[in-house]
């Protein structure tokens, strides 16, 4: 491998290049999505840190990986795109380097197989989202090779930079971009995937859950359907608060008769 002297440019420099460059693109009508990192955390739901966790446990890329966790923190990725099969993203280096990660679809049969272990215990596309499902659901989705995340057979990395070996740091950073997306967005993985979120969805008399312990999430959405709501928009952490609510004993009679006047007060 052959490592040509480059001239030292400054993080800043690097930046304001970066932002000309992300600027003309966004004119051209490219839509422009940069990873943005608050605080050292790269990943903070269940998707994104389910996403993470899966790359880290495989020994190909663990020794690779942690080169791009500076570089992802520091906003060296000024554009991420996930589309079905394939992530593009440009990378701020020494200049902009544009790195592709394409990820092969969920084959057919361990997708059946998924949804028919989760059927019944998912009761709703939020909750599927928000990653509020049993531990039974949790680790049947991130089973190895079976699971909904990919081996590193199931990847293939590509970066336009001069370093390019099986992985640069700029593909490091791409792949706990891709994480850090999915924190906000993550019906992007099933995109990604190109399998079809809505499957996993419990319909009524269908299948036998995998686990089920606690109040009924539809039931708890029912109670309470304002505060689930508001929990969206304020994250994960006020989204748990119904349920926890939920788990309040009531005398038994006591709880129907108000769920009974909640429903007329609704009409
Ligand atoms: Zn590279």
């Amino acid at each position: 491998m052959f490592y040509a002297w480059r001239p030292y440019v400054s993080v800043a420099e690097r930046r304001r290049q970066a932002a000309l460059e992300m600027a003309k693109l966004a004119k051209q009508g490219h839509p422009v999505s940069p990873v943005a990192i608050d605080g050292r955390t790269i990943a903070k739901t269940f998707w994104g840190k389910a996403w993470c966790d899966n790359l880290e446990r495989y020994s190909d890329y663990a020794n690779r990986l942690p080169r791009g966790r500076t570089y992802v923190r520091n906003g060296s990725v000024v554009d991420l795109q996930i589309a079905p099969g394939e992530i593009k993203a440009k990378v701020s280096g020494s200049e902009i380097y544009d790195v592709v990660v394409k990820v092969s679809e969920v084959p057919r049969a361990c997708w059946t197989s998924i949804c028919a272990d989760c059927a019944g215990a998912i009761d709703s596309l939020v909750e599927l989202l928000q990653g509020r499902f049993s531990k039974g659901v949790m680790e049947r989705i991130c089973q190895q090779k079976t699971g909904l995340f990919p081996v590193p057979a199931e990847i293939k990395l590509d970066c336009s930079c001069p370093d390019w070996a099986s992985m640069c740091k700029h593909v490091a950073a791409v792949l706990y971009g891709i994480g850090a997306r999915l924190d906000e967005r993550p019906e992007l993985l099933f995109k990604l995937r190109k399998v079809d979120e809505k499957d996993l969805i419990a319909k009524a008399g269908k299948g036998v859950p995998l686990s089920r312990k606690g109040p009924r999430a539809a039931k708890v959405l029912a109670d309470d359907g304002l505060s689930e709501l508001f929990g969206l928009d304020l994250g994960m952490g006020e989204a748990k608060k119904p349920r926890a609510k939920a788990k309040k004993k009531k005398p038994k009679g006591e709880a129907k008769k108000r769920r009974a006047a909640k429903r007329k007060a609704r009409r």
